[in-house]
């Protein structure tokens, strides 16, 4: 697909000929002695908009300037802010902006879409995940399963690779839905794996799912921003992401989730309810009774953080400005070029376990690290990479199409295959 040489001159003409090599420039680039870090860890935490500081600056000094007035009268105003995010969050996920909302955090949102979406019942009660899950993710599902009575030793199935390898295959997850499926109350995987890399077919495990009567929900945190994603068409249940990862929003910063409409104005679904749930124009007549916004936000509880929001904000639009299909196109072709500089490694020292499938990954590669360890690791950390590790023995790299350069790929590889060499 792609046609690369292993030169530095190569690198820098891939940038020379990139057209969202400027967007670097709207981003701050962390340090490390004196010199740009070559930064691969936008997986876990993305770097800083330059623009981010202006659009929390412009909340402060309105909540200086207008203190409870802001929420209507700040230049944008509080109370709708919530709003201002929807469309472009939509599009990074594939969806009608009434079905996404920002709000929370992703492991609380992930909670409150089991309250309305595991319903378990005497014969369906099983939650299908991969085996290699987010941590979070396993606690939160296996207390949900004891929170409604039932046995997570039972109840919890696990998709794993088969011995010996470290992908899931499909027609694994084919067979194991199509047996098991008529106990399976809701299968719920990472779109895109934190660890290996792969990125699971998001259409072919809903249609499959639903067709044995599961409901369907996924994590996106590490497809968001990411990989393409289609939620609507494909139409999948219900879906959380966070946004300090692909989406730059800043640690710990609000999450978002997806509520297929279908699901909107059903009202036998299970809700845990908070004020912002409540159809806007009486929310302030403070009634007693309950009246759900037909939308995504009918989930939402609390008046949300502005000032995380207002990040929030600031990384959508440069998520805007780029175009997510450029993005793709781009993180492809880096993660790609990665990949190329690596073949000439032995299998003896590193393995690339991320699929080699376009389609069946994002930016991310996990390499796992035959010789050397942890100590290899922190080597290339002292030679001003950022990258994760992952015990006992992953490096995951995710350059990122919006901040990246080529040549950050071609340095990192150059330094990590000086180092394999010696250790
Ligand atoms: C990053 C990540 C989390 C982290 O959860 P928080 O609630 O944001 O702390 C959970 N699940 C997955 C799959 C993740 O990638």
């Amino acid at each position: 697909m792609f046609e690369f040489k292993n030169t530095a001159d190569f690198a820098y003409e891939l940038d020379r000929n990139d057209s969202l090599a400027k967007f670097r420039d709207q981003f701050h680039i962390p340090q490390v002695n004196g010199k740009d870090a070559i930064y691969l860890c936008g997986n876990s935490l993305g770097l800083q908009p330059k623009s981010t500081a202006e659009y929390i600056n412009q909340e402060l000094s309105d909540w200086a300037n207008l203190g409870v007035e802001g929420h209507l009268h700040a230049k944008n105003p509080w109370m709708p802010y919530h709003e201002y995010l929807s469309v472009s969050m939509a599009k990074i996920v594939g969806a009608k902006s009434s079905e996404v909302v920002v709000m929370n955090t992703l492991s609380a949102n992930l909670h409150l879409m089991m309250v309305s979406f595991y319903r378990p019942s005497a014969k369906r009660n099983k939650i299908l995940i991969e085996s290699d899950a987010f941590p979070s993710d396993r606690y939160a599902v296996e207390s949900q399963i004891r929170f409604h009575g039932f046995d997570p030793e039972e109840c919890l199935l696990e998709l794993s690779p088969r011995k010996g390898e470290h992908l899931i295959r499909w027609e694994d997850i084919e067979e194991r839905i199509n047996s098991e499926g008529e106990q399976i109350a809701l299968i719920m995987l990472g779109n895109t794996n934190y660890y290996t890399g792969q990125r699971f077919d998001i259409q072919k495990i809903t249609r499959l799912g639903h067709q044995m009567g599961c409901v369907v929900g996924f994590d996106c945190a590490h497809g968001a921003g990411n990989v393409p994603l289609d939620l609507h068409d494909n139409e999948v249940d219900f879906a959380v992401w966070c946004t300090y990862k692909y989406l730059n929003s800043g640690p710990g910063s609000v999450a978002a989730l997806f509520v297929h409409e279908k699901h909107h104005t059903t009202t036998d679904i299970p809700r845990f309810n908070g004020w912002w749930g409540h159809n806007k124009s009486t929310r302030f007549g403070m009634r007693d009774q309950f009246d759900p916004i037909p939308s995504a936000e009918a989930w939402q509880l609390s008046n949300p953080p502005i000032l995380s929001l207002a990040a929030i904000l600031a990384s959508l639009k440069v998520f805007d400005e780029a175009g997510f299909s450029n993005l793709r196109e781009k993180s492809m072709k880096l993660t790609a070029f990665m990949e190329f500089l690596l073949q000439d490694l032995s299998n003896d020292l590193i393995e690339i376990i991320t699929p080699k499938v376009i389609d069946e990954r994002g930016a991310q590669l996990s390499l796992l690290v035959k010789k050397g360890g942890k100590a290899l690791f922190d080597t290339i950390t002292s030679e001003g990479v950022i990258a994760d590790w992952r015990e006992p023995n992953v490096i995951r790299i995710a350059p990122t199409a919006l901040y990246n350069r080529f040549i950050d790929v071609y340095k990192f590889c150059e330094i990590l295959k000086s180092q394999l060499v010696t250790a």
